[in-house]
This record gives C-alpha cells, structure tokens and sequence, in this order.
C-alpha cells in the first residue's frame, strides 16, 4: 500500500502516544512485541501503560500504518515495512527479517492464482534458519 503524502497515517489522527509508539518502531526494525514495544516507549513516555501501547498499535496496525506479524501462537510482532514483503522467522534466534521481492519479480509470477484474483493483502511467513 502506498501512503498518501497529503495523509501518510490514512486518516489516523497522531496523537503524541501514537507518534512515540510509531517511532520506536521506525528506530529499530525488529519486529518487537508490544511487551518490547513499551519497554522502548517508556524512555519517551514516562508514565504510559502496556494496554496505552497494545491500543496505539492496534489503532496503527487498523489504519494500515503499521503490519501486525503473527507467527503461530507466539505473540504478535509489528512491522512498519509497508511495501509488499513477506518474513523469514529464524528458528533458532527468534529473529524475524523482512523478505523483498526481488526488483520486477510479482506474486502472479510464482503462484498459481485463481482467475481473476485481486492482492489486497500479502501474508508471507517463511521458517527456518541462518546458516
Ligand atoms: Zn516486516
């Protein structure tokens, strides 16, 4: 999805909360948890609350500024990577990476679609481990 200049947060009002929660994301790309996420925050926001953080990621992740990234029962990681990536989840380390797709290469190329089919969306998990 590509962010409206004229409105980059798609209509969601950036409350000082929101910014800090969407900054530490930005800072470092890893994929935290919210647990992570308000670890980071607290340093900004001295006196913000774990359900603060879990709303402002929600209210994120409902506006499309942010990607939630569920892998199996583990709890939810958040990505601000908004171009079309999918995620290779590290078994060992727990460290999830953003995977591109390589330059002119698209989804219809490798997958056999039905007809028709229009991508909103992509969930692309991939397992294993590094080498
Ligand atoms: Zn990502």
């Amino acid at each position: 999805m590509i962010a409206d200049p004229q409105d980059p947060y798609n209509g969601l009002r950036m409350t000082k909360q929101r910014k800090v929660v969407y900054d530490v994301l930005l800072e470092e790309r890893d994929h935290p948890t919210a647990q992570l996420v308000f670890e980071r925050a607290k340093d900004k926001l001295s006196s913000v609350s774990l359900a603060t953080i879990y709303n402002c990621l929600e209210a994120l992740v409902s506006h499309d500024v942010v990607k939630q990234v569920n892998v199996d029962r583990e709890p939810s990681r958040y990505c601000p990577n908004l171009s079309e990536h999918g995620h290779f989840h590290c078994k060992e380390s727990g460290e999830i990476i953003d995977v591109q797709f390589k330059p002119d290469v698209s989804l219809a190329q490798f997958l056999d679609l039905p007809e028709g089919a229009v991508i909103e969306d992509l969930e692309l998990n991939i397992k294993g481990f590094l080498k």
